[in-house]
């Protein structure tokens, strides 16, 4: 599938859709606390979701059974939710959360602290956020796209953190996944020239022990293979011919 650069009005449509996100996104934050289960996550994401019109996009692609995907710990990305599966004091939970407006799709993953957390994870928690950041410093009209993945490898390997290879970022628009593939680890390649207009979801998911990673026998849920946890953090972001846009986040 060809990389699609985005018209003004589609531009306009994934504004909407990312502000939105944004919002679902920043509800389920305020809900993140020792005691609540990760299915209680997922139905409030998704009412919110659908309050605003939109559809989430996780529910039933490729038979995910979710609107939300709570990946807990060792969880990478991709984690079902669950009413038996209960937040504790110490944990970091991802959500992973996309809608769609109008035909146009977003998509954004945040790492939260639950109660008190370990100075060890929460840096690995900033380092992964603050690596996709690096990352799309690079993401401008007439850069190569591979100077992102570089970007966010040079900024994480000196912390000797695992960045997951199994799992990539992707194009997104009028579907969730579209092409580029967006590695988040060093590439020999260029790849493809960016242009003004082509929308991306740029995700690092970065492990504090190994990068490999399993799925359990569900065939959704991917963990770490050493069991140490693992942090996600993604955003929709829109290349222009300056700094790039973050569709999925006001302020930052
Ligand atoms: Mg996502
Ligand atoms: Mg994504």
């Amino acid at each position: 599938m060809a990389v699609t650069v985005k018209s003004a009005r589609e531009i306009d449509l994934m504004r909407e859709a990312g502000k939105r996100l944004e919002y679902v996104h920043n509800k389920m934050a305020d809900m993140i606390r020792p005691g609540v289960s990760t299915w209680e996550i997922d139905k409030y994401g998704e009412k919110l979701i659908r309050e605003q019109g939109c559809t989430p996009n996780f529910l039933n692609y490729n038979g995910f059974p979710a609107s939300i995907c709570v990946s807990v710990n060792e969880e990478v990305v991709h984690g079902i939710p669950k009413k038996d599966r209960i937040l504790k004091d110490g944990d970091i939970v991802s959500l992973d959360c996309g809608l769609i407006y109008k035909g146009y799709h977003s998509d954004a993953a945040r790492t939260h602290a639950v109660g008190k957390v370990s100075d060890e994870v929460l840096k690995l928690m900033e380092v992964t956020k603050q690596s996709f950041f690096e990352g799309i410093k690079k993401a401008t009209d007439g850069a190569y796209l591979f100077e992102i993945s570089n970007a966010i490898d040079d900024f994480v390997t000196p912390y000797g953190y695992g960045i997951v290879e199994a799992l990539v970022g992707h194009g997104i628009g009028t579907r969730l996944h579209e092409d580029p593939q967006i590695p988040n680890f060093r590439q020999r390649r260029k790849g493809l020239k960016l242009r003004a207009g082509m929308t991306l979801a740029i995700e690092p998911m970065i492990n504090l022990g190994t990068y490999e990673v399993e799925w359990l026998d569900d065939d959704w849920t991917v963990v770490t293979e050493d069991g140490k946890p693992s942090a996600h953090y993604e955003n929709t972001i829109l290349v222009t011919t300056g700094e790039p846009e973050i569709l999925t986040l006001d302020r930052w």
